[in-house]
């Protein structure tokens, strides 16, 4: 593992203009930044409008848009397509901010975790993840991360477990690539500029169909020609199953769909993962097909289901048999998901044996199965292990702490 001390702000400019700018966000994170516009997180068309009211052309939109994220320009002066009068006037006015970086570690398989300090002092977490083979132009994930915290309490979430604090504005959801993306330059040896990142999840902090618009901006600016141009198989929303939202996204934006579904009864799911006590598995499955099947010319071909693999608690052959009996009519590539443990989480993880087991069934009954290779556990940036650091709204974390006194309690005296 290698952690990176972070430079101070003055040290290196080349660097330190983009990656650990001095103004920081304002209290809302938004487009507003120390009374400047920040232009990061911006549609088109904001952009648009933006230029319009500065009396200029629309079409200045996609020239910034291409400096800020194709180029990682964040000064003005160097975007020289622009007129000098132009460049002026935005310097006053706008700024290209992303979230400041306060810590990041490389772990040896090739993972880079980034820590961020978003507006109101909390701390929030993006992995990037190499593909297995390590090849220099190989697929690299970027796990973003779309609230603080996360109101949904799922049992075996670390995060869950925080409780919740605020939305991320778009500025901040996009700013987390834009810093993966500037890495490159600013950690190897590279002199150029190079978008790294080939792949999204939004399976960082956070259930992103509940911080709806500023995910949908930003997923569209990663999609965009004139931003990051991924591919949209390649942009991927993980939710628990908020399932109105599910219906309003494949309206809204065409990026690939992963299900958090953990359980294959109610009765089991509605301990894990509490939102099915709202949308039971029916309605999830139902919008799970309705976003694979809808009509639109851009239609989904599957959905990939997550599951993560807890031992004694989802992991039997029966669980097995009953998942694939819900999964029966929904296209659908399975991902079974290793436990990844923090500190006294009440679960552990399957054995080998054990996923081996469940994920034969899955493949016997005509299911792709995946299991997860657990990545980055070096520097604690594993799925479920981006723990942040959450000034908890819900209490939730007050009374997590209260359980794990009762149980340390109730453990102490079954000793005696
Ligand atoms: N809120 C969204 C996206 C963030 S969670 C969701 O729930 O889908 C990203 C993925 O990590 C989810 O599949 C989640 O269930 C899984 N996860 C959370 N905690 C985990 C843990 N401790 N071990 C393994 N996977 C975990
Ligand atoms: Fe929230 Fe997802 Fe964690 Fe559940 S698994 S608590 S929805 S981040």
């Amino acid at each position: 593992m290698t952690k990176i001390p972070m430079q101070p702000a003055d040290s290196s400019p080349a660097v330190d203009t983009r990656i650990n700018p001095s103004n920081s966000n304002s209290e809302q994170g938004a487009m507003q930044a120390n009374s400047k516009t920040n232009l990061l997180g911006m549609s088109q068309a904001q952009l648009g409008e933006f230029f319009k009211q500065l009396g200029e052309k629309p079409f200045r939109a996609t020239q910034v848009m291409k400096w800020i994220y194709q180029h990682g320009v964040t000064d003005f002066e160097q975007m020289t397509n622009l007129s000098k009068g132009l460049r002026d006037k935005l310097t006053q006015q706008a700024c290209v901010e992303p979230p400041e970086v306060v810590h990041k570690e490389f772990s040896d398989d090739g993972t880079r975790k980034w820590v961020f300090k978003v507006a109101g002092g909390s701390l929030v977490e993006t992995v990037l993840i190499p593909a297995d083979d390590s090849k220099v132009n190989g697929r690299k994930t970027l796990c973003i991360s779309s609230q603080v915290g996360c109101a949904l309490d799922c049992s075996f979430c670390s995060t869950g477990k925080q409780g919740f604090e605020r939305d991320l504005t778009a500025a901040e959801i996009i700013g987390q690539l834009w810093v993966a993306n500037a890495s490159y330059m600013q950690d190897t040896d590279n002199a150029e500029w190079q978008n790294e990142v080939t792949n999204v999840v939004m399976m960082g902090m956070g259930e992103p169909l509940l911080n709806y618009k500023p995910v949908v901006a930003s997923m569209s600016l990663m999609l965009s020609d004139h931003a990051y141009g991924l591919s949209k198989r390649r942009v991927t929303l993980s939710t628990s199953g908020v399932v109105p939202k599910m219906y309003d996204l494949y309206k809204d934006i065409d990026v690939a769909l992963a299900i958090s579904l953990h359980a294959p009864n109610d009765e089991l799911r509605n301990e894990l993962v509490p939102i099915n006590k709202k949308y039971p598995l029916s309605e999830l499955i139902t919008a799970a097909k309705a976003y694979v099947h809808d009509n639109n010319p851009r239609h989904k071909k599957h959905v990939t289901i997550e599951y993560v693999m807890l031992a004694g608690v989802n992991d039997s052959d029966e669980h097995a048999h009953q998942l694939v009996a819900l999964l029966e009519d929904l296209p659908s590539k399975i991902n079974l998901i290793p436990f990844n443990p923090f500190p006294h989480a009440p679960y552990e993880r399957s054995s080998n044996n054990r996923i081996h087991a469940f994920s034969n069934i899955l493949n016997n009954a005509g299911f792709v199965c995946t299991i997860r290779q657990t990545r980055g556990d070096d520097i604690d940036a594993a799925c479920g292990q981006l723990v942040g650091q959450v000034a908890d709204r819900t209490r939730r974390s007050a009374k997590w702490q209260q359980s794990i006194q009762q149980r340390q309690q109730q453990q102490l005296a079954d000793q005696d």
